[in-house]
């Protein structure tokens, strides 16, 4: 492409460095330092959270930060910002992705953070000003907290016309880390893939075709953990943009996947498939779930080399939970829906080092615990899943006919010895014809659970392993919250 994505990274770094006086600062591991609120590192300023709680130690490189600008590696598979469900369902939304961002530590505040930001997509990246529409805050009467007037007239002044200036509330432009931590209005920049449009008659600024790709968050606050919003020392800006979705605009393509940071996975993936190629957005419709199977395995093969890299294995409980499952879940596609032999996911791996062991050398030097722990972890799951399909066809051999309803006991067996997911196994079961006695399973699913809180042993845990979806908690009925991943805490 005439801008690749390595030239995008370098301008973003180099505008902040060279023309702005930003210290770099390299990305840090996904897996966070001494931090449990998070499973994963979700954002450019988790690093820098100590510095703006003000607990920065003196001694520190980090308490003399003032301006600074980074690339970060970031998984959103988990706790506060679980992208894991939308990932191959849309084209903007990865569970891994690198977020370039710029921050000012009680230096600048909103008015140079916001032409800086304007200067830069605009004048160095010549994005036109008529597909941009900017958001602020609009205040939220409840937690009394007033509307960012400030921000609005500040992109007014910069020349953004009043029509694409959208105030919105607490969900989309009060920005937080989690559950607790550094949070504050922010004001995030969207880019209209399709252009012309009446702009007045924009109600929301999330469709497919008018992608976020730049929030400017002004801290201020933190989240206590009694909910409560404590001021902060001192105010700073805090910006994240995706990389992917930046490079996308700027390569002229309505998809993350088809730049090329995704394009070489992508061809590597049908060479080794037995279906047809990737066709993207404009495909033909009964592509749909081809070309999803296509986006999540060049999805997940980026986020399980990248976490391997940085030492999060595929495991029991917490962020290697997360990501055995994302790992289970590209085995599954790559063979039920690309039939790709086993072992296909593994050969991935030095495309996606390719791709990114330039800005990320650790993914050059592991790259071979990489392939040994997908090969490894692929092989055990494939292993139980045989272990599994031999199971149903002896129960189905042992049912007099089909209409007779599959025996609630076999099913409950592949969930809770061989770990399937329920939904997982209600699909297998529909490829064969049959399904399962829910009532009969309900009550197991009952007894099992009754038990496993009378005992809290790790019977619960087993159970817990596999479960794919929040659709599928609340069927089981385990407590837990909106975030998806929160009952693992009250678990392991
Ligand atoms: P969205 O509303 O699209 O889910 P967000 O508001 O959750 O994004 P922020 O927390 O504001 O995202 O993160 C800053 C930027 O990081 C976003 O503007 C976007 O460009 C990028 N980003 C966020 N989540 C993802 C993701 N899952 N994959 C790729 N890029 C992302
Ligand atoms: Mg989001
Ligand atoms: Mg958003
Ligand atoms: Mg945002």
């Amino acid at each position: 492409p005439e801008l690749p994505a390595a030239r995008v990274r370098s301008i973003f770094l180099d505008f902040f460095r060279e023309k702005h006086g930003h210290l770099l600062v390299p990305s840090s591991l996904v897996r966070p330092r001494g931090d449990p609120s998070l499973l994963f590192v979700n954002a450019g300023m988790n690093q820098f959270k100590p510095i703006f709680l003000g607990r920065a130690d003196p001694r520190s490189a980090m308490a003399s930060y003032r301006r600074v600008v980074n690339s970060q590696k970031c998984v959103r598979a988990g706790g506060k910002h679980n992208d894991l469900e939308d990932v191959g369902q849309d084209v903007y939304h990865h569970t891994f992705f690198e977020m370039l961002g710029n921050w000012s530590f009680g230096d600048y505040f909103k008015e140079e953070a916001c032409s800086m930001a304007w200067s830069l997509l605009t004048e160095h990246y010549g994005i036109p000003a008529d597909r941009l529409y900017v958001s602020y805050f609009a205040g939220d009467a409840e937690s009394g907290l007033l509307a960012d007037e400030e921000t609005r007239d500040i992109w007014l002044d910069i020349g953004v016309p009043p029509g694409r200036l959208l105030p919105f509330g607490l969900k989309e432009n009060f920005w937080e880390m989690g559950d607790t931590g550094p949070c504050g209005p922010c004001t995030e920049i969207h880019y209209d893939h399709v252009g012309g449009r009446d702009a007045s008659k924009l109600v929301n600024v999330n469709s497919p075709d008018v992608v976020e790709i730049w929030n400017l968050v002004f801290m201020q606050y933190n989240r206590e953990v009694d909910n409560s919003l404590r001021l902060l020392p001192q105010f700073s800006v805090d910006t994240g943009m995706g990389l992917e979705r930046l490079v996308s605009v700027l390569q002229r393509m309505r998809s993350n996947y088809d730049t090329d940071l995704f394009t070489p996975l992508l061809h590597a993936i049908h060479q080794r498939s037995r279906v047809g190629p990737y066709r993207g957005r404009t495909g033909a419709a009964d592509h749909g779930k081809v070309d999803m199977a296509y986006r999540v395995v060049a999805d997940h093969v980026r986020t399980l080399s990248v976490c391997i890299a940085d030492g999060v294995y595929p495991g029991m409980s917490g962020a290697e939970l997360v990501l055995r499952r994302i790992l289970r879940r590209s085995v599954r596609f790559c063979v039920e829906v690309l039939q790709a032999p086993q072992g296909t996911l593994a050969t991935l791996v030095p495309v996606v080092v390719d791709i990114l062991g330039d800005v990320y050398p650790e993914l050059h030097r592991e790259a071979d615990v990489i392939v040994d722990i997908i090969n490894e972890n692929e092989a055990q799951f494939l292993s139980s899943l045989q272990q599994g399909t031999r199971l149903i066809q002896r129960a189905l051999n042992k049912m007099e006919c089909k209409h007779e309803v599959f025996p609630a006991s076999v099913a409950w067996s592949l969930h809770r010895d061989l770990g399937f997911p329920l939904d997982l196994v209600d699909l297998m079961l529909e490829e064969r014809g049959v399904h399962v006695d829910q009532q009969e399973l309900d009550q197991l699913m009952a007894e099992h659970q009754k038990l496993a809180s009378d005992e809290q042993t790790g019977a619960i845990s087993q159970l817990m392993l596999d479960v794919v979806s929040l659709a599928e908690l609340q069927r089981l009925g385990v407590p837990h919250t909106d975030d998806g991943l929160k009952y693992q805490y009250t678990l392991d």
